[in-house]
């Protein structure tokens, strides 16, 4: 293969993934912050579901009291229907027995379905409790991740840059100029590589004889249609052109 197209393919490789890589680190921020209001809707929920068996107790506490209101109101009543004189008096009395008891028994009813609501909302609690550990863990996780990854990209992109600085000076000037032009020109995409007749960036059919000197990987041929740098990757497809590590 001609030494500066290998060049040439060399550099595309870098800028691929110094591009690719710079995005990445770039967009790490945005992760964080999703991570952060990812544990600011869990604690957030775990507050709601605490507020909500909070009511639920002081619900409770409110039937309790009401309750024993009407039990004393009947003990008494039922002390009093021994000191009664008439029997209006009695039956009066009665009534009023009867009336307290009725609301005793719906009272014990609503007791009941507050102590049945409070178990939920107490359950309720205990799972968002769990899902806020479940996340702080997952998210401590992630953030370390990419922390990591950050480090690991930084590194990788300083060493990239020092690379593309000693192939950029192996260039001829106008072949570098040509490729950082296309490279501006193409989303940073200045080769493409030829297969079965085509630019494979493009699409368009190459003329015979171009593409079976690009075949050879000899001479550095631009595609007539969107002016990138041909080459010949083998029968296998490339990944030069897009994503390549190294
Ligand atoms: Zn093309």
């Amino acid at each position: 293969m001609d030494p500066d197209l290998e060049r040439l393919i060399r550099l595309q490789q870098i800028d691929t993934f110094t591009e690719t890589a710079r995005r990445r680190v770039a967009d790490h921020p945005n992760l964080i912050a999703a991570l952060d209001t990812r544990l600011e809707s869990a604690r957030a929920g775990l507050a709601t579901a605490k507020e909500a068996a909070e009511r639920g107790q002081a619900a409770r506490r409110s039937i309790e009291k009401d309750l024993a209101a009407v039990q004393s109101r009947l003990a008494k009543y039922k002390d009093q229907l021994m000191e009664v004189k008439t029997n209006k008096e009695y039956q009066a009395m009665q009534k009023e027995i009867e009336v307290a008891q009725k609301e005793v028994g719906r009272l014990e009813d609503r007791l009941l379905e507050q102590m049945l609501a409070n178990d939920d909302l107490a359950a309720a609690v205990k799972a968002a409790d769990a899902r806020l550990k479940d996340d702080q863990k997952a998210v401590e996780e992630e953030r370390a991740r990419l922390e990591k990854e950050t480090a690991s990209l930084e590194e990788e992109l300083r060493r990239k840059a020092a690379a593309r600085v000693e192939v950029a000076s192996q260039l001829p000037a106008d072949l570098l100029a040509s490729y950082e032009t296309i490279a501006r020109n193409r989303r940073g995409q200045a080769l493409a590589e030829a297969r079965a007749g085509l630019c494979t960036a493009c699409h368009v059919r190459l003329r015979p004889q171009v593409f079976n000197e690009v075949l050879a990987n000899n001479t550095i041929h631009q595609c007539d249609s969107c002016q990138r740098i041909l080459y010949f990757a083998g029968d296998t497809p490339s990944d030069a052109g897009a994503g390549a590590s190294r």
